[in-house]
């Protein structure tokens, strides 16, 4: 077997894509200009075509979706207010505690109760309980932080409908909804509807050009103008006021034409699941590009995978594969072949005991 075959297979995340030649080349060239005390127009052009794609007035453009999360729980939260998120969203687990620590808010997660990452109207209706009325002495529930896809819960997908009635239920109680929508294409390319069907009704939304897209860096923030000029202020306290960012933000503005790319990462991630549920793994059918597999002892799998020459990663107690546009369907098969090997290595290995 040469080396090249042997390279290890990256399913850790979609983040790990490298800037193709044609994004490095749109990078180097971009048309920049200091976007703290002037504007960028290049990042002024990504952030204008962010905003129409996701049909908000207007966005802003972040170095992370960690940052954009945070600056809209920060634009919308006071201190010592609730907020609700699905269990398991990245603004509850994944960021560090940010939207407490910085943005001052309490969080309540929601039981996913009507299905993979979803909580059904009922579960957000009796948290919501007064929302932002009430007597004065009870807390204040006041923002609602949907994620879609949902990451711990496999990339999974809330349908238009069921998004729609998440939404009214939040605003007839007076609170605000924000989508963390770092993989919102993702949703929009599965469901084969434009992203901005799947934004309706929120007051905020971030997405990530740094997951499927490919970019090296950057993520946006969208909303109303009033809020956008709100955030730029909170994204240059939070130290996220970049110079000349054309250069990063050229990248977002490639990667926005690369969307329809992933439904090639959601048919490799089928083929991963049904492969790996063929050779006996406990895997769902994914609804996008992540596949979850429950295993007896994640640790010892991810070794056991790396022997193989495949990377993975831990989620939510499961072992977490993603696909992304630095690998090919061939990748997936032999993906699958070494782990055919592995399997036919191990079965020969204990037998001798077994005879
Ligand atoms: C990756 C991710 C983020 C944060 O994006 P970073 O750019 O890594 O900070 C937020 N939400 C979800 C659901 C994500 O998957």
């Amino acid at each position: 077997m040469t080396f090249a075959s042997r390279a290890l297979i990256d399913l850790r995340s979609d983040t790990v894509t490298r800037p193709d030649e044609r994004m490095r080349a749109a990078m180097a060239s971009a048309e920049v200009a200091d976007n703290v005390i002037d504007v960028d127009p290049t990042i002024r052009l990504l952030e204008d075509r962010t905003a129409e794609i996701l049909g908000k007035p207007a966005a802003l453009w972040t170095p992370t979706g960690t940052m954009a999360n945070l600056i809209a729980l920060s634009v919308h939260l006071r201190r010592g207010d609730r907020f609700l998120a699905p269990r398991g969203a990245h603004v509850l687990t994944n960021e560090l505690g940010s939207a407490a620590w910085l943005a001052g808010g309490m969080p309540e997660a929601l039981e996913t109760d009507a299905g993979p990452g979803r909580p059904s109207v009922q579960t957000l209706a009796n948290a919501v309980a007064g929302g932002i009325g009430g007597p004065y002495y009870l807390l204040r529930t006041t923002v609602l932080c949907l994620e879609n896809t949902h990451n711990a819960a496999g990339g999974a997908v809330i349908p238009p409908d069921e998004h729609a009635q998440l939404v009214a239920t939040a605003q007839e109680a007076g609170m605000k909804v924000h989508l963390d929508g770092a993989r919102l294409w993702n949703a929009a390319v599965a469901l084969d509807i434009p992203p901005a069907a799947l934004t309706v009704g929120t007051d905020t939304v971030s997405v990530c050009f740094t997951k499927g897209l490919g970019a090296p860096v950057g993520s946006a923030v969208a909303g109303s103008v009033t809020f956008v000029e709100k955030a730029r202020r909170i994204r240059q306290m939070l130290g996220g006021g970049v110079r000349q960012g054309g250069v990063l933000a050229a990248a977002g503005v490639l990667g926005l034409e690369r969307i329809e790319d992933l439904a090639t990462d959601h048919f490799n991630a089928e083929r991963l699941a049904s492969g790996l549920a063929g050779l006996g793994w406990d895997v769902g059918s994914p609804q996008t590009n992540i596949v979850l597999a429950r295993v007896g002892d994640v640790s010892i799998t991810l070794r056991m995978l790396r022997a193989a020459g495949v990377l993975a990663l831990p989620m939510a107690g499961q072992v977490r594969f993603v696909t992304h546009r630095d690998v090919t369907t061939a990748d997936i098969d032999e993906v699958l072949r070494r782990l055919t090997d592995a399997a036919q290595e191990r079965s020969a290995g204990v037998a001798p005991q077994a005879g």
